[in-house]
C-alpha cells in the first residue's frame, strides 16, 4: 500500500491532484507550471474554457490547444461537459460533411482508381 498521499493538507479533495503531481509542479516567473503547461486557479477556468471554444472547434481541438499551455485538475472533464453542453457544437457535430467533386476525386485516389 501506498503511505505517500497520507499528508494532512490533501484531506482535502481540491488539493488532492495538486498533491498527487507534486513531482511535475515547479514555480517559474511567479507562476505554477506543470511541465510546460501553466496551472490555472480555479477562478481562471471557465473564462479561459470559453475563450477556447469561441469558435466552436469541437472538443478535439480544444484539448489539444489546453494541453498545449494550460492545466488544472479535471480539465478534461471541464472541456468535455463545456462542449457536449453547448447548442453550437452539437449543431455542427450532427451536420453532415459535404461532399465536393474535389473530396470524391481525392476518394477515388485513396482507393486507387482514376490513377493512369
Ligand atoms: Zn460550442
Amino acid at each position: 500500500m501506498d503511505y505517500s498521499y497520507k499528508c494532512f493538507l490533501c484531506r482535502e479533495d481540491e488539493l488532492r491532484p495538486f498533491f498527487v503531481r507534486k513531482e511535475e509542479l515547479s514555480l517559474e516567473d511567479g507562476c505554477i507550471v506543470r511541465g510546460r503547461r501553466v496551472v490555472l486557479p480555479s477562478t481562471c477556468t471557465e473564462h479561459l474554457l470559453r475563450e477556447l471554444h469561441t469558435l466552436h472547434p469541437g472538443i478535439v481541438s480544444v484539448r489539444f490547444t489546453a494541453r498545449s499551455c494550460i492545466w488544472w485538475p479535471c480539465i478534461d472533464n471541464d472541456i468535455e461537459e463545456m462542449v457536449r453542453s453547448c447548442f453550437e457544437c452539437s449543431r455542427q457535430r450532427n451536420t453532415p460533411t459535404r461532399l465536393t467533386s474535389q473530396s470524391m476525386a481525392m476518394g477515388h485516389l485513396a482507393m486507387g482508381e482514376g490513377t493512369c
